[in-house]
């Protein structure tokens, strides 16, 4: 080998070197980036995520500063423990709210659903704790302003900062960073990225997505860009998935991506009106399924209102006319109360009598004595005698009259008193009916004649009181329809309706007597089994969901998919209504997890 040569081959190694050392250090820079971009991802998650849970909120501050202050890797996993707790309790708790939908859990569920920006977020917080303490049915008319109030403001800012946007400023590349993903991971250099780093990136993305909590209808949409995540293999791919992540995060934080003649319908729906409104809930429910137009709306609106004012009047009513039977009760109680007062005052008038005409009697009497006694002549005595006799016949008289008219008076009260009590029976046996009819009526569910919810508890009870006596079997089972919501949408309300009155004729003529169904609110079914052990009460349910499944339902000539799933709970010693159910809730949760369409038997 020559010398050139091998000066040559050292170069050549040289630069070999170099180039290595090189592409080493683009590497490194571009896993710093990543890890930035990953770390700036992470904080902007754990803002995202601003919770109304204070436990959840301070590890998420906690998470925030560890990442911002490039705390190793180790601790940040420290945390995951403690936020997936929350995570589930959220759930928990967002679980139990959903199943009590009033006017106030509705906004603050809306809240809950909109990402405000960093500016609002105390005013949302103050204003979610507000809701949370209002009244179950009623919200404050300054609650309500409040609410539209930080709308607008979070419109005004998101407008704001879309001008911002749009306005590339020197620092600006010249596409300047629109939506939300670009916004969280600012722009950098990212050509070049490699397979490494795109995997890298995939699986953080993936992860991150994963704790991002969802509305039940969105998990699908979110698990199918979790696993798209995990197969991005280029850098086009990585653009198109974001800017779909994009769209889907924008759809997410928009409160109004459900009409507002759907949420009026829904809570028409959830207000369990009385019957006697029963035709105008149709027209309006009629009107709110029609197009929607503004002024429209505002009388839609303006109706309801209206109706759950006459609700609450109708309520009103009943009451003042049990408290106008109570006051007419008092006052006649009063009248034979003073009757009795009488009577007795005229007892003791007739005692004074009897005393003094048994004294005037005596009197006269003594006289006679005395004339016998004292008399000397035969004709004066006589005279005197027959006297007596006479005084003594008109005192005999007086008494007769005086009794008669007492007896007549006496006969007379009597009668008065029998007739009052007369009409008093007949007006608290009406009252009563009236009472209980009101009572029916108000355990019953006005769409389908099936017990509503207030009968199930009522009932509920009884049973799990004689379960507990008696040590006998109990089985409570929930029956949700699967997807009723895409029933609505696809074929109208009306449509939705007719089938929760069919799936109810159903499930009474498949139900033994003994066997007590309930409509819960909304296309949720309770049965309850007594006398019905788990595996038994399994066998019914299931019979249900497969007549329902082979039911074949049919609205204007189109068919209907309706399938129900089914969670299920035998009682245990000690349980009380909400654990109970809590169990079957759980199964059926599993249930929907599972595909829909089954029963499932908790634990
Ligand atoms: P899932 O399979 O998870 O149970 O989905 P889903 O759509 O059945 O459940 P979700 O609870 O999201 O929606 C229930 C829907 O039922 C929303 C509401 O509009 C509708 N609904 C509730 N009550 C009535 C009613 O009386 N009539 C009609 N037509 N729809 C109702
Ligand atoms: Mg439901
Ligand atoms: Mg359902």
């Amino acid at each position: 080998m020559d010398r050139a040569m091998a000066a040559d081959q050292e170069a050549h190694w040289k630069k070999k070197y170099f180039d290595s050392l090189e592409e080493l250090e683009a590497k490194e820079q571009r896993w710093a980036e990543l890890e930035q971009v990953l770390r700036q991802l992470a904080s902007r998650l754990t803002l995202a995520a601003d919770t109304s849970d204070d436990q959840l909120n301070k590890t998420l501050d906690r998470l925030r500063n560890d990442l911002r202050r490039k705390a190793p890797a180790a601790r940040l996993g420290g945390h995951l423990e403690a936020i997936n707790a929350a995570i589930l309790r959220l759930d928990e708790r967002r679980k139990s709210e959903a199943r009590r939908l009033t006017p106030s859990t509705a906004l603050s569920k809306i809240l809950d659903r909109i990402e405000l920006p960093q500016g609002l977020r105390r005013k949302g917080r103050d204003l979610n704790k507000r809701l949370a303490r209002a009244e179950s049915d009623a919200v404050a008319e300054q609650l309500v302003e409040d609410f539209a109030r930080l709308m607008q403001e979070s419109l005004d800012w998101l407008a704001e900062a879309a001008r911002e946007a749009g306005a590339p400023g020197p620092a600006e590349p010249a596409e300047p960073p629109t939506g939300l993903f670009r916004r969280l991971f600012g722009t950098g250099d990212d050509s070049g990225t490699d397979e490494t780093c795109l995997a890298a990136a995939g699986e953080a993305l993936a992860l991150a997505l994963s704790h991002l909590q969802v509305p039940d209808d969105q998990r699908a949409r979110r698990d199918a860009l979790i696993r798209r995540a995990r197969g991005l293999q280029s850098r086009e791919a990585l653009e198109q998935w974001s800017g779909e992540l994009d769209a889907w995060l924008a759809e997410l934080m928009t409160p109004a991506s459900e009409p507002p003649n759907e949420v009026l319908l829904e809570l028409l729906e959830r207000l369990d009106l009385p019957e006697s409104l029963s035709d105008e809930v149709a027209r309006l429910k009629e009107r709110l399924a029609g197009d929607l137009t503004r002024s429209s709306l505002s009388r839609s609106i303006a109706d309801l209102a209206s109706l759950v004012a006459r609700a609450r009047h109708a309520v009103q009513e009943e009451k003042d006319e049990i408290e106008r039977f109570l006051a007419d009760l008092t006052a006649r109680l009063g009248e034979i109360d003073a009757t009795l007062a009488d009577s007795m005052q005229a007892h003791q008038d007739m005692v004074a009598r009897r005393h003094d005409f048994d004294r005037r009697v005596s009197g006269e009497v003594e006289g006679m004595q005395a004339s016998v006694r004292e008399a000397d002549e035969l004709e004066a005595l006589k005279q005197a005698i027959r006297q007596r006799l006479e005084h003594i016949q008109h005192h005999m008289q007086d008494w007769r009259q005086m009794e008669n008219e007492r007896e007549q008076r006496l006969r007379e009260e009597n009668e008065q008193l029998a007739a009052q009590l007369d009409t008093f029976r007949a007006e608290a046996t009406g009252l009563h009916e009236k009472l209980e009819a009101a009572r029916r009526l108000a355990m019953r569910d006005a769409l389908t004649g099936l017990p509503n919810r207030m009968a199930w508890e009522e009932r509920m009870q009884a049973e799990l009181a004689r379960a507990e006596r008696h040590g006998r079997p109990l089985t409570l089972a929930i029956l949700d329809i699967d997807h009723f919501k895409q029933i609505n949408d696809r074929f109208g309300h009306p449509a939705g309706d007719r089938v929760l009155q069919i799936l109810a004729d159903l499930f009474r003529k498949k139900t033994r007597a003994s066997d007590f169904l309930a409509r819960f609110g909304g296309e949720e079914f309770m049965l309850v089994l007594p006398e019905t052990t788990a595996e038994d009460a399994l066998g019914v349910a299931d019979k249900l969901r497969q007549a329902v499944e082979q039911a074949h339902f049919h609205y204007r000539k189109q068919s209907v998919p309706v399938t129900l799933s089914c969670g299920l709970a035998a009682y245990r010693e000690g349980d009380d209504i909400e654990r109970l159910y809590a169990r079957a809730d759980a199964a059926l949760y599993r249930a929907k997890q599972d595909g829909r369409n089954r029963c499932i038997l908790g634990d």
